[in-house]
């Protein structure tokens, strides 16, 4: 895809909040209809409904006069014409006021009510802060790669009963006997912020291992490259991750987290946090944070992992804590950003299907 220019007063930023408003409102609609396939049970726990309705009846009406104004300002019409049907299917199938029920016991689930919610909220916390604090000023929102990005987004997202399971499976199965009761007991015992640390601490030395390996085997790296073949990075674009990729870092990452047993409590702020900050190292924002680029992975460090300029390839690996790429001799912190990132040839193409299938495919050809 083609980067496309927002404009104030062409009608273009406005079609695009009418589509992706639009989309989302009648996506919510579906969520609250079926809950049984479309909510994963874990957040409707915890979900505040009267809450979520009010941002419903917002983002209908928001999308609604979205709508308006782009067909008031722009040549074409298909932005305002999706946006507007997206918005009346919504209405149609009960807007806000949608019934609902309690779906019981879920066997099978997508979490499209994950999907919902979360780029809401990202969109809502990092578009404005990349507008103000852009470190390429001259990116697009919607920039080259960026509708692969959000089907990257997409599925991940929908799959998260898929990735949850296998992510915890292997630990469960292969590293049983590495659970010692004492430790769990002792664990739990500290205050939760220093679980989360040392959660942070061991998940990010086994995410190093794997990672480091992912750079250096060739059959994982044909699943990882698809991360670092981004050209330009934003919030959306650490979402461009193989299921592979996903899966493997995250099951190896998984395993002392495992074996030790932290709280549930520490667990859950670990995951919130860690989520937050996968996003965040990634967006195209200049802020530097001094020593505590020492202490925390930020998108300065992490920003030069994705770069194409050969004196910082292979550099970087820790997602979370950058001591550990200290220890390791792995930490590249020069003065200046990078202005070059993605893969040197650029040899994966801007399209989901072909970077979701074709790493299976030079295996394949491989083993042949
Ligand atoms: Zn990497
Ligand atoms: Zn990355």
């Amino acid at each position: 895809m083609g980067e496309r220019e927002l404009r104030f007063g062409e009608g273009s930023i406005s079609g695009v909040i009418a589509v992706a408003l639009g989309a989302l409102s009648l996506l919510a609609v579906l969520c609250f209809r079926f809950p049984e396939w479309l909510t994963t049970p874990d957040l409707r726990a915890v979900y505040p409904v009267p809450l979520l309705r009010g941002v419903l009846f917002g983002a209908i009406l928001i999308g609604l006069a979205a709508s308006a104004i782009s067909f008031a300002l722009s040549r074409s019409r298909l932005l305002p014409m999706l946006g507007l049907t997206f918005c009346a299917v919504a209405i149609g199938l009960g807007g806000a006021w949608v019934e609902t029920h309690d779906p019981g016991e879920q066997v099978r689930y997508l979490g499209l009510d994950w999907f919902v919610l979360d780029l809401l909220l990202l969109a809502i916390v990092f578009v404005p802060l990349e507008r103000l604090f852009a470190l390429h000023s001259e990116q697009m929102l919607l920039r080259r790669g960026f509708r692969t990005d959000l089907a990257h987004f997409f599925v991940s997202h929908l799959l998260v009963q898929l990735t949850v399971l296998l992510t915890m499976a292997p630990a469960a199965a292969l590293f049983g006997w590495a659970v010692w009761p004492e430790l769990r007991s002792a664990a739990r015992a500290q205050p939760i912020a220093l679980q989360v640390l040392e959660a942070a601490l061991l998940a990010d030395l086994f995410q190093y291992g794997i990672h480091r390996l992912a750079h250096r085997w060739s059959w994982l790296w044909r699943f990882h490259q698809i991360h670092h073949s981004s050209s330009q990075l934003d919030w959306l674009a650490g979402s461009r991750l193989h299921l592979v990729d996903i899966v493997i870092t995250r099951a190896v990452s998984f395993i002392p987290l495992f074996a030790v047993g932290f709280s549930d409590a520490a667990m859950t702020i670990y995951v919130v946090l860690v989520s937050f900050q996968a996003v965040l190292i990634h967006a195209n924002v200049r802020w530097r944070f001094g020593w505590l680029e020492w202490v925390f992975a930020t998108p300065f460090l992490h920003h030069w992992h994705h770069t194409a300029e050969p004196e910082a390839i292979d550099r970087n690996f820790a997602v979370h804590l950058p001591v550990i790429d200290w220890l390791f001799g792995t930490l590249h912190r020069p003065a200046g950003w990078p202005s070059v990132y993605g893969i040197e040839g650029d040899p994966i193409p801007d399209d989901w299907f072909v970077q979701l299938t074709a790493p299976f495919a030079t295996v394949e050809s491989d083993d042949t």
